[in-house]
């Protein structure tokens, strides 16, 4: 007999979690407390965009999306670090071409993937339907239409939460139970910002990169878009936000090329709402048989190593081959993707929030500059030999508790080598290299 699972929650996690599960065969139901957003206008469904990785993107290809979905994305080949005193040094993403990031409104990977799930893997969605209350025992859900208020009782085999950050799949499934829950809000906050496409239609600035106004008490962050706009984040203290009454007096002193570049920011700085970044650690993640959580819901991370989304998608992958792993027994599948994906996401917790740091503070110190170019430098010199750890969490699916720890050796070892030993490492490098470069002309 088909099995049925419901999931809740329409996100990055649980779009692309119901292809997975109507791949291996279960009936799928997707509710999501939101309208259609294939429905809405261009007003209606204003997006953020969304830097998107190679966990993201392998998740996505196995799927077989990434073809439709690469025209919706713009490349962002390493960071435009903007200087107080004008100009904008480019520091690529990576040792090689292909190790770049990649921009996508969240509006068009949602709407690829309920596209993609709905005629190929024949998942049903139920938009409008806001989850009030589970009952873990049964796996059923109950639900409020959001246009009529009538509440309907669902039940399945199984239910997924994938239901964001302040999951109520998660309150609910771990009331009265013995459950661990870590919620850290950042004191800063984030207001979104646009800079425009210029009048004849051209970017106003490079469009293929990230661009980050760092600072100790302000940041900016923006990622291009297809219409060669970009969408700009601005990050500060929370209290700070209200105490601003002139945004534009704060960017002619601090950020004057980004002022010149954001036409509305008064407007905008008005008119948008400020929102609240949070960590979330839980344990556990399934209540036997019959509830699993997928995603932020689980594991909500603040944006800083851009992970949070491409993270979400790996744990579809993870959880689809313990599906793989333990055919007709959910309980176990479930108990297995915990174990698995838990230390990692634990450790993307703490990056994301050390990345913090770095975005805010250390960009445009010189010795961390130094120290990023002779990472690059080895990781070009030594391929496969060396690899920094922003390339291994941003441009592989090395586990990310497996990434920190190999990032560590190479940095005990930087740190044995010093500044001189560090010239000599890299003279050593490039002698090594031109001698097998000889020998290979010889050799030929
Ligand atoms: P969500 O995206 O939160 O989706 C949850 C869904 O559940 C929503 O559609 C919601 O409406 C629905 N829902 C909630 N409650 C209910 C309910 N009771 N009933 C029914 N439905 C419900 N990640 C990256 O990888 N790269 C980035 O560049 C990046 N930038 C970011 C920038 C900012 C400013 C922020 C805040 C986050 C960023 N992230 C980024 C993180 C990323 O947005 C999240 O990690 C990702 O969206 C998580 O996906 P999800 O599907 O688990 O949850």
């Amino acid at each position: 007999m088909t099995r049925r699972i419901l999931v809740v929650g329409a996100g990055p996690a649980g779009t692309l979690l119901s292809c997975y599960l109507a791949r291996r065969g279960f009936q799928v139901d997707v509710y999501e407390r939101r309208p259609d957003p294939r429905l809405l206008d261009e007003d209606e469904s204003r997006s953020i965009n969304l830097g998107l990785s190679a966990r993201g993107i392998r998740a996505l290809e196995d799927v077989g999306l990434m073809g439709t979905l690469w025209p919706l994305t713009v490349a962002m080949r390493g960071r435009a670090i903007h200087l107080p005193g004008g100009g904008a040094p480019f520091q690529p993403y990576g040792a090689h071409d292909g190790e770049i990031l990649h921009s996508v409104l969240r509006r068009d990977l949602i709407t690829t993937l309920v596209d993609h799930a709905e005629a190929q893997a024949g998942v049903s969605f139920h938009f409008g339907h806001r989850l009030v209350d589970l009952d873990r025992e049964a796996a059923a859900v109950r639900l409020v239409q959001e246009e009529t208020g009538a509440e309907i009782t669902v039940s399945g085999d199984a239910v997924i939460g994938a239901d964001g950050a302040f999951s109520q799949v998660r309150t609910r499934m771990q009331h009265g139970l013995t459950a661990d829950n870590h919620q850290e809000f950042l004191e800063w906050g984030y207001k979104e910002l646009t800079i425009p496409a210029a009048d004849d239609g051209s970017a106003r600035t490079r469009l293929e990169a990230l661009h980050v106004w760092p600072g100790e008490d302000a940041l900016i962050v923006a990622h291009p878009n297809r219409d060669n706009s970009l969408t700009g984040t601005l990050f500060l203290p929370v209290e700070r936000f209200d105490e601003i009454t002139d945004p534009e007096a704060l960017f002619e002193e601090r950020f004057p090329d980004a002022l010149e570049l954001m036409p509305y920011l008064a407007k905008e700085y008005a008119e948008h709402p400020v929102g609240h970044l949070v960590s979330i650690r839980t344990s556990h993640w399934h209540y036997r048989d019959r509830v699993a959580l997928i995603g932020d819901a689980c594991h909500a991370v603040y944006p800083f190593y851009g992970q949070g989304m491409n993270s979400a998608l790996e744990d579809c992958t993870v959880l689809d081959r313990c599906l793989g792993e333990h055919p007709g027994d959910l309980g176990a599948a479930f108990a297995a993707y915990q174990r698995l994906r838990k230390p990692h996401t634990d450790v993307l917790d703490e990056l994301s929030k050390q990345n913090f740091v770095e975005l805010r503070d250390r960009l445009r110190s010189p010795l961390h500059l130094a120290r990023k170019k002779a990472d690059l430098l080895l990781a070009r010199l030594l391929p496969g030999r060396w690899v920094p750890l922003y390339t291994m969490v941003s441009h592989t699916t090395t586990p990310y508790a497996d990434a920190l720890a190999r990032a560590r050796r190479q940095d005990a070892i930087l740190r044995r080598a010093g500044a001189g030993g560090l010239a000599a490492l890299v003279a050593g490098v490039v002698a090594g290299a031109a001698l097998r470069a000889r020998r290979n002309r010889k050799g030929r």
